[in-house]
């Protein structure tokens, strides 16, 4: 074997190993990215009630956009989006009554707590005792 052809071999072997490297990397670059579908939270206008289901990978592009969430100081750690409707920042979290199949939202964007709708309220309270004589 010539150095040359040796040279080369080595060469030859060294860029395989970096484009595997390489292979490696960007694949457990692909698995890291976050599931575009499936674990899907709740989010609801707390305005016009339009209703969002945001992915794991949605939730965290809305949640890095400066223009999809509010940031502001004054109203505490609470998360609000942009509802494009509205063209306001009024998009809260919400929750599905596991009976009614109801969306609704326990506080509202201003982070004022908001009554249930009747029907959830229903389900979710015990009746009250009957205290008759
Ligand atoms: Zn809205």
């Amino acid at each position: 074997m010539s150095p040359a052809l040796k040279n080369g071999l080595l060469l030859a072997a060294l860029v395989l190993i970096l484009i595997l490297a390489g292979w490696f990397f960007t694949r457990g670059d692909k698995e890291a990215t976050l599931p575009k579908t499936g674990y899907e939270t709740e989010w609801m206008c707390d305005k016009c009630g339009k209703q969002f289901s945001l992915s794991p990978a949605q939730f965290d592009e809305w949640f890095k956009s400066p223009d999809k969430i509010r940031r502001d100081p004054n109203m505490g750690k609470q998360i609000v989006f942009w509802c494009p409707d509205c063209q306001a920042f009024s998009v809260v979290r919400a929750e599905i009554d596991p009976k009614t199949k109801k969306w609704y939202i326990t506080l509202d964007s201003q982070g004022m707590p908001r009554e249930l709708p009747p029907e959830v309220q229903a389900g979710a309270e015990e009746p009250p005792p009957d205290e008759g004589q």
